[in-house]
């Protein structure tokens, strides 16, 4: 993970750092530092959060039209100001700011050591600006030449950017794995790099998107040259960044993960626009209907994501097989990549991930496509790692999502699924026009009925007043609302730090039912659908053992009220498209409990945004 930033041009850098480096901070918040240099060049850092690093030194930084900036998700050396970047070589003639691991840094670290290095941090990337140093004096070489024989050495994934004091106008960046944007100001020669766009789309919508193992040498008022790691010079593409900036400002909200709880009307439409019209009987995924023959013809989609996205998975995983009778695995990409999986040619892998940016599923995507996988990716940022390694996909259009626990990106996710599920029962004729335009039209309603539970904040807030102090919450959902047991569970534990436990309802008597006490709260989702009996008498079995009970019920429910401690009502729909309302009341109510708690919503502990490390 870890934000990283630099700039060259004609500003104030430190600046253009600070305020790259606290848009970044989702990415990573153990500590921040910058580079700057003038004469000297000077490395300001500290644990913590960027503005901790403000408050350390003053906001008195040096003047310097040239830096570096990182905010890190420590994998390498616990979170303290040593092992902070941005990391000196031994000379302090060269500083790097560094997002990923080299896997193979302790063999360089011993080689380097025997050879009289010394080192102030436990991290893999201090050993890596080293390295380069060393190679540069021992082959006497130009420092991007430096650089690209250590990548040619490297294991492992990077994003870096080098900045050196013997060549005041020149930052050198490369990447691998990690991602890695370069903006082309407006300025002639001035140039942002950052891990993504939030940085830059205030001072330029020219983008290059580095891609793996390509150095971009940037030279102040000259411009930039990419080559790769066999120094074949590359031609940049410039892309024109989409964003706009008040997309990654809170708007007026206390936090980015309340602001985009609140966008989910307007996110989930964007998703949609152009690609759903129930009146014409048209669903569209423009990169998805490409391999449409594909997956009509597929035996078998496998879904691999992680986190949240893996949840949406499972939603997806219910709905592609009831209405198009495809079969769906969904895997964690983690044990996926690992465990040797039968991938057969003409499958289908469909890898779900809001940055585009997740290593282990990166890594799944690698994998399938070597034994002949058609690889789809559902991403959010456009762009991303993922967006470029699959064959083809569908963005979802969220906008930038910053809180590090992940709404707006789930329902968008999953109303990309179903437009997609949809697509293919159409073109495998394995739905009625009926079921299809009704489908639909249910799916064109979500924005309002979204705004409808909205419109329950304050009950919810106060619900959550009465369960801030559980040590514990249990989650149950059966059918289609299992998937967001599990998403409610998540986001409880993520931001407000309660244990919570998501199950499909009918699991509870195989185990956690022993643990319901008068202390457990159980939040039910129990809307109106095919399995609405069985949930009733699996509340009753919570009652029954004085759990209390907050249930998700739909609108005009007269039978669960009666029976729990607090309703939810939320509007009716189709059941397959429940989750994109049922979860809403859940994210609301993690949210406040989290707050209440003093916890940091949108930058929980231990947590980061794009998981860029497996
Ligand atoms: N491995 C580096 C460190 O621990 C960078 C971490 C990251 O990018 O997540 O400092």
């Amino acid at each position: 993970m870890c934000g990283i930033v630099a700039y060259i041009g004609e500003k104030q850098a430190y600046d253009v750092l600070i305020k790259g480096l606290k848009r970044l901070e989702y990415r990573g918040y153990d500590s921040a530092g910058v580079a700057l240099l003038n004469n000297d060049l000077e490395v300001f850092k500290k644990q913590g959060k960027v503005a901790d690093l403000e408050k350390t030194f003053n906001n008195k930084f040096p003047e310097g039209k040239i830096g570096i900036g990182h905010t890190r998700w420590a994998t390498h050396g616990e979170p303290n100001d040593v092992n902070a970047h941005p990391h000196y070589s031994s000379d302090h003639n060269l500083a790097i700011i560094h997002n990923g691991i080299i896997e193979n840094y302790a063999s360089i670290k011993k080689e380097l050591q025997s050879k009289g290095h010394q080192f102030s941090s436990e991290t893999d990337s201090e050993v890596f600006i080293h390295f380069i140093e060393d190679i540069q004096k021992n082959n006497n070489c130009t420092l991007d030449e430096a650089v690209r024989i250590a990548l040619t050495k490297v294991v492992g994934a990077y994003a870096i950017v080098i900045i050196s004091k013997d060549n005041p106008d020149q930052l050198i960046a490369a990447r691998k794995g990690s991602p890695l944007v370069v903006g082309i100001g407006e300025a002639n020669g001035e140039f942002f790099l950052a891990s993504d766009a939030t940085p830059i789309v205030e001072y330029t919508k020219n983008v290059v998107y580095l891609n793996d193992e390509e150095i971009a040498i940037i030279n102040r008022g000259v411009g930039i040259n990419i080559k790769n790691i066999d120094s074949v010079e590359q031609s940049p593409y410039v892309h024109t960044l989409e964003m706009e900036l008040e997309a990654i400002e809170k708007g007026g909200f206390d936090y980015f993960m309340l602001k985009e709880i609140f966008e989910q009307p307007r996110s989930v439409s964007d998703c949609m626009r152009g690609r759903l019209i129930s009146e014409k009987d048209h669903a569209l995924l423009g990169g998805i209907r490409r391999h449409l023959k594909d997956l009509v013809e597929a035996q078998r989609i496998i879904i691999v994501a992680c986190g949240t996205s893996w949840h949406a998975g499972l939603v997806a995983e219910y709905v592609i097989e009831e209405i198009t009778r495809t079969p769906v695995e969904v895997e964690y990409a983690s044990e996926f990549r690992y465990r040797n999986p039968i991938v057969n040619k003409g499958d289908v892998l469909l890898a779900i991930s809001q940055s585009g940016e997740t290593a282990d599923t990166l890594a799944a995507i690698e994998l399938a496509k070597s034994k002949g996988a058609i690889i789809l990716g559902v991403c959010n940022v456009v762009g991303s790692s993922i967006a470029r390694a699959s064959h083809e996909g569908a963005y979802t259009h969220a906008g930038p999502e910053i809180g590090v626990a992940s709404t707006k990106a789930f329902t968008a996710q999953l109303t990309v699924l179903y437009i997609m599920a949809l697509m293919l029962a159409k073109a495998k004729n394995t739905i009625t026009d009926n079921q299809f335009k009704d489908l639909s039209r249910q799916l064109e309603s979500i924005p309002e009925k979204i705004n409808t539970v909205l419109s329950l904040n304050e009950e919810i807030e106060k619900i959550s007043e009465l369960y801030k102090d559980a040590s514990n919450f249990l989650y149950l959902g059966r059918g289609y609302n299992f998937p967001v047991a599990l998403e409610g569970a998540l986001k409880l534990k993520e931001i407000s730090y309660i244990h919570a436990e998501g199950y499909p309802a009918a699991e509870m008597k195989h185990g956690p039912i022993a643990l319901i006490d008068e202390e457990m709260p159980v939040v039910v989702i129990a809307t109106r659908d095919s399995s609405y009996d069985k949930i009733v008498s699996n509340i009753q079995e919570v009652k029954a053992r004085k759990g209390k009970v907050i249930a998700i019920v739909t609108k005009g429910d007269a039978l669960i009220p009666k029976m729990v401690d607090h309703v939810i009502e939320v509007p009716a729909t189709h059941e397959a498209i429940m989750p994109l309302v049922s979860v809403i009341p859940l994210q609301l109510l993690s949210y406040h409990i989290a707050v209440m708690r003093g916890c940091n919503v949108d930058q929980p502990r231990n947590l980061a945004k794009s998981v860029t490390v497996e």
